[in-house]
């Protein structure tokens, strides 16, 4: 059975962090939606410069366009054995439209593993988050940093801050988040799919919790 699962948790939690650890871990495709829309914008496609609009204010894509560049992605053959969704669901109606695509090809959500981190904490995480221009890799000016400044560990790559990690874009995330994702929690709590991981840990030990509570759910599946 294919390994389909879910990163969730709040702008600045660490899912992208964990879920590119965890792809190299388990062998399986990391597809984040937000990576997905700024690679449109970056090369300029027309669904790019819609994404644009919103990201630029912190709200959401609308779920149409979302569901659909997703649906895509999932299509591709190297997602064939599983993989590791990073901001995508982020509504209820996205969540429902996911559990749809994945029956319809014969498969079903392992586990939706949720990253808790107080409030208070992600603004912190935000505000000093550097991403790689050429792979995506996350680092942390204080909590994470690389070992040459500026520079990319994995490839020498130069790091920049996002556009849409200016404080008020951030607020505005982390307050989307709580009105329109958070209910997914519950969503998921109900099916039984859902694993509370302490994302306040250093990041070697989210991913051995992320890891233990990937198998165990692996091993019980039906
Ligand atoms: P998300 O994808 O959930 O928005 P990121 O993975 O981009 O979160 O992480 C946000 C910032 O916090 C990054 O700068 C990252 O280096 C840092 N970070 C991630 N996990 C931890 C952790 N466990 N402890 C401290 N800082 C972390
Ligand atoms: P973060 O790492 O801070 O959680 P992301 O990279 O996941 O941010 O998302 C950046 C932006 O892309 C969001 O603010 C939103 O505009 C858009 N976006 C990403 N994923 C989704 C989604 N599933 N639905 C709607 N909009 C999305």
């Amino acid at each position: 059975m294919p390994l389909d699962l879910i990163l969730m948790g709040p702008p600045g939690a660490g899912k992208g962090t964990q879920a590119k650890i965890l792809s190299r871990r388990l062998g399986i495709p990391h597809v984040a939606s937000g990576d997905l829309f700024r690679d449109h914008l970056h090369r300029q496609t027309p669904l790019g410069q819609l994404a644009r609009q919103y990201m630029d204010r912190g709200e959401l894509v609308p779920d149409d366009v979302t569901i659909g560049m997703i649906r895509e992605r999932l299509e591709q053959p190297d997602c064939r054995d599983g993989v590791i969704l990073d901001g995508f669901p982020r509504t209820p109606a996205q969540a429902r439209a996911l559990d749809e695509m994945l029956s319809e090809m014969g498969r079903s959500l392992v586990a939706a593993l949720y990253i808790r981190v107080r409030e208070e904490l992600l603004l912190r995480r935000l505000a000093g988050r550097w991403t790689c221009r050429t792979c995506g890799a996350v680092y942390h000016i204080e909590f994470n940093p690389p070992r040459i400044p500026g520079q990319c560990d994995l490839d020498g790559g130069a790091l920049y801050q996002r556009e849409d990690d200016t404080e008020e874009v951030q607020r505005r995330r982390i307050q989307v988040y709580q009105e329109q994702t958070a209910p997914l929690v519950s969503f998921y709590r109900d099916r039984g799919l859902l694993v509370e991981i302490d994302g306040e840990q250093p990041i070697p030990e989210v991913t051995a919790a992320l890891l233990q509570a990937i198998e165990i759910r692996r091993t019980t599946d039906p």
